[in-house]
C-alpha cells in the first residue's frame, strides 16, 4: 500500500479480491482486526502502517523505516539510474525495500541524506511551507566577500523560476570554507547562488537537516537507522511551520 490512506472496506476488498458488501458482512461477524483491535466501521481509515488481519491472517504488516546515509560523491540521489550507482544500490534491498529519498543531493555533493518508506513523513520534511533548515559545508574556489554574505541573507532572484530565494545563512569558517543554511532546496541552489558571485563550488557536504546532524561515525556510503529520538525530532521539525535560521 502507498502512503495514501484508504477506507477499511475498500482496502480489504482490494486485497482479497472480493466486493465491499462481503467486507461489511465480515466486519459484522467480527472477522477483521486493525492494529490488534476488532474493526467496527467500514469507513475506518487505514494507512500503510496499519496492521490489518482477517480471520487471523495478516493482510498488511508494514513498519516505518527511517535511515540516515553519508552519501558519497559520485552516487546519484535516485532510486534508479542508467549511468550511475544510486544511493538505493548502497543499501541491503532485502532488508530495506521500497525506500525513497527525503530531499536530494547532487551527484557531486556528499553528506546527510535521509531515506524512508513513510511518504507523509518525508513530504512534511520537504514541504516548502515547513522551512526545515539544512546546513551545508561548502568549499569554494575563491574567498567569500561581505557582499556575498549580505546578498545570501537578502535572497537572490532566479529568473528561470521567477522566484527570490529565502534568506540564507552564510558563515565563514575560513576564507574559502563556509557554512550555508537554507530553508528550501531549489535545483543546484547553493552552486547557483555562488555562481552569481562567479565563485565555483569545489565541494558541498550536508551536515544537518532540521535538528538532526550527520553521524560522524558514518563513513561515506554507510547508513544506519535513525534513533527514536531523531525520528521524533525530525517529525517535530516537519510539523513546525516557521523557523529561524
Ligand atoms: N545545493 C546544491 O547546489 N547542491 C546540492 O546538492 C545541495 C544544495
Amino acid at each position: 500500500m502507498e502512503s495514501k490512506k484508504a477506507r477499511l472496506d475498500r482496502f480489504v476488498a482490494t486485497r482479497l479480491g472480493i466486493n465491499r458488501k462481503d467486507v461489511r458482512v465480515m466486519l459484522a461477524k467480527q472477522r477483521i482486526r486493525v492494529d490488534g483491535a476488532l474493526a467496527s466501521h467500514i469507513n475506518q481509515v487505514v494507512d500503510q502502517f496499519s496492521v490489518v488481519c482477517v480471520d487471523g491472517e495478516t493482510l498488511q504488516d508494514n513498519h516505518p523505516i527511517y535511515l540516515m546515509m553519508n552519501k558519497p560523491v559520485g552516487v546519484v540521489s535516485a532510486t534508479k539510474d542508467d549511468q550511475h550507482k544510486t544511493v538505493i544500490d548502497l543499501l541491503d534491498k532485502d532488508k530495506y525495500p521500497d525506500l525513497h529519498i527525503v530531499g536530494r543531493l547532487d551527484l557531486n555533493s556528499s553528506g546527510l541524506l535521509l531515506l524512508t518508506n513513510h511518504g507523509e513523513w518525508s513530504r512534511s520534511l520537504t514541504s516548502p511551507e515547513k522551512k526545515v533548515s539544512k546546513v551545508y559545508e561548502v568549499q569554494l574556489e575563491k574567498p567569500v566577500s561581505d557582499e556575498c554574505i549580505r546578498t545570501f541573507a537578502e535572497g537572490i532572484y532566479f529568473p528561470f523560476e521567477d522566484i527570490k530565494t529565502l534568506p540564507a545563512g552564510l558563515e565563514r569558517i575560513s576564507d574559502t570554507l563556509v557554512r550555508v543554511s537554507l530553508m528550501e532546496g531549489k535545483y543546484h541552489q547553493i552552486k547557483r547562488m555562488f555562481g552569481r558571485f562567479r565563485n565555483p563550488v569545489l565541494a558541498l557536504h550536508r551536515l544537518s537537516i532540521g535538528s538532526v546532524q550527520l553521524d560522524s561515525e558514518l563513513q561515506p556510503g554507510d547508513s544506519r537507522e535513525l534513533t527514536a529520538s531523531e525520528v521524533e525530532r525530525l517529525t517535530m521539525d516537519g510539523l513546525t511551520v516557521e523557523r529561524a535560521l
